[in-house]
């Protein structure tokens, strides 16, 4: 491209979808003088979905906005709560965030997964049709048009991918309500529901049962509860206070 050439500043965040600008954190480039600056933006690597704002000479502009030569471009990462207006929020996570899925499904968040790679189109297309907000680290998979929402998951660690999650969208915490397995709500159940599914000593141990409205999986407190409850507490420990 030999069109009008703008510089091009990234905020700290951003700065890892960037290589060029790894270093300083800006880059010149020249466009074709056609495309809108979201397309400009997102050809340097960084998925639209992380844009919070763009700026041009210090004034907000849309992501249709071409850009013209010298301009100065500002790319700024969503502020934290981000919104995502039009559904309650829902998540839909890719097959390489299991973990991710069940430690929010622990915390009652709507977390829909997909256990085997249906591809890219598929995933859009579900993100689209129940207005969840799609979670990857795939870049490709976020830059599809026909999803309804995205959002970059910047660790590998289960740990810190679920406080980023948290930490971005705020969803309601609910822990203890929904189905690790499948994300279907659980509802209280009696000993004689379950008990097809209990071995001998948990049978015995246990009185409080609760079971899937979906696959009908029971729960109840056993042998990983601690673990779970650890996971449970750091979370709701680490979010603001709602004045509830
Ligand atoms: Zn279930």
């Amino acid at each position: 491209m030999n069109g009008p050439e703008i510089h091009v500043e990234f905020a700290p965040g951003l700065r890892v979808f960037v290589p060029q600008a790894r270093a300083t954190g800006s880059l010149r480039t020249a466009t074709d003088g056609i495309a809108g600056l979201g397309h400009v933006v997102e050809s340097l690597g960084v998925p639209l979905t992380e844009v919070g704002a763009l700026l041009v000479d210090g004034r907000e502009v849309s992501v249709g906005h071409v850009p013209a030569a010298g301009e100065s471009v500002t790319v700024r990462p969503h502020t934290y709560p981000q919104r995502v207006p039009g559904a309650p929020l829902r998540f839909l996570l890719d097959v390489h965030l299991g973990t991710l899925a069940r430690r929010l499904r622990l915390l009652g968040v709507d977390a829909a997964y997909e256990s085997t790679d249906i591809g890219d189109p598929a995933l859009a297309a579900r993100s689209a049709a129940e207005k969840r907000v799609m979670l990857s680290r795939d870049r490709g998979l976020l830059r599809r048009r026909e999803l309804w929402a995205g959002a970059f998951v910047y660790s590998t660690r289960p740990e810190e991918q679920l406080a980023d999650v948290l930490d971005r969208f705020d969803p309601e915490l609910r822990p203890w309500t929904r189905c690790t397995a499948c994300n279907g709500l659980l509802r209280a159940a009696g000993k004689e529901d379950v008990a097809d599914q209990l071995k001998e000593g948990t049978h015995r141990t246990y009185d409080v049962f609760a079971q899937c409205a979906d696959c009908g999986r029971a729960y109840w407190k056993g042998a990983h509860h601690d673990q779970l409850e650890a996971i449970v507490e750091r979370a709701v420990a680490s979010r603001p206070d709602r004045g509830a």
